[in-house]
């Protein structure tokens, strides 16, 4: 009998991202506060098929099913981790997650691949998190999800209490670029970095409402840079929404944060801009 497990992978944005240092490892040093959404990839992971990726889904375009897919590496590094053969692993991703838009999709893929197959392989939770980080700096926050601190690069992730419901509308630019975090990152090396305080503000303030000009983004410092066409669509949402629009992570995702009863309302509003929406809302986990 073939071996299938499954498992919802969430979406995340971030509440905070402050870029505060270089580092000797070409990496920087950050401080940001992760959110998880409602939003979720279907992730399938079938032991006995033949080894490789394959997509359906709205946002299944821009997919990489080739050696790159996070969910495949992950799937790779924990059989190997734990002594076990890879060859018969095939994931199977329902992309209900825009990919590179900043919302962490393919690294959320990844750590559902390695929390199913955790029990199976009799991995621990250091292995885990060991295949997590080499994977990617986002990856050990989808462990767990939830609303969390990250720093160092951003896989030293502390829990923090969950934040209470709030509605987000996320509005998904036609469009991204290759190698778009390493290029936002070092577009910030030519303006000063943060000078850091934000995300330890938020991780001692009780878990009460916040809106979207609470949001603080390193990356809106470039992202009109970096991305053609977006300065227009974010004047061109705020005008329609009435209200702030922020960036997801690094992009070029731009997402409304607020009351869970205004959300519909602000999708109503975005109609008719060159984007897709998305009513979603933040999560915690059971
Ligand atoms: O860790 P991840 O693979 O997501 O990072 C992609 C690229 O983004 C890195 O190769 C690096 O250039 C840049 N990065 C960074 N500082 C971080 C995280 C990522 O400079 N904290």
């Amino acid at each position: 009998m073939a071996d299938v497990l499954t498992r919802h992978a969430p979406a995340k944005t971030n509440l905070v991202l402050e870029v505060t240092a270089m580092r000797d490892d070409g990496y920087h040093e950050i401080d940001t506060i992760l959110q998880e959404l409602e939003l979720a990839d279907e992730v399938e992971v079938r032991l006995g098929g033949r080894k490789g990726v394959s997509v359906e889904g709205r946002f299944a375009g821009g997919v990489p099913l080739d050696g790159s897919n996070l969910a495949l590496r992950a799937a790779s590094e924990l059989a190997k981790r734990c002594g076990r053969p890879s060859e018969q692993v095939a994931i199977h991703l329902v992309k209900h997650i825009p990919p590179a838009g900043g919302l962490g999709g393919g690294a959320s893929d990844a750590a559902a691949v390695l929390r199913v197959r955790q029990g199976p392989w009799r991995a621990t939770e250091t292995d885990v998190l060991a295949v997590a980080n080499s994977i990617g700096s986002d990856e050990a926050f989808f462990l767990r999800g939830g609303t969390a601190r990250g720093r160092g690069r951003g896989e030293l992730v502390q829990a923090l209490p969950a934040l209470s419901k709030h509605g987000v509308v996320l509005f998904v630019p036609p469009g991204t670029i290759e190698r778009k975090t390493a290029r936002m990152f070092s577009a910030l090396n030519r303006q000063p970095l943060d000078p850091g305080g934000v995300a330890e503000v938020f991780s001692e303030r009780a878990a009460g409402p916040f809106a979207s000009c609470d949001v603080h983004n390193a990356f809106e410092r470039v992202a009109f840079d970096i991305f053609d066409g977006l300065y227009a669509l974010w004047l061109d949402l705020e005008q329609r929404v009435g209200d702030a629009v922020r960036l997801c992570g690094a992009g070029p995702t731009l997402f409304w944060i607020g009351p869970l009863d205004d959300a519909e309302k602000v999708a109503a509003a975005a109609a008719g801009a060159d984007c897709q929406v998305i009513v979603t809302a933040t999560a915690s986990p059971p």
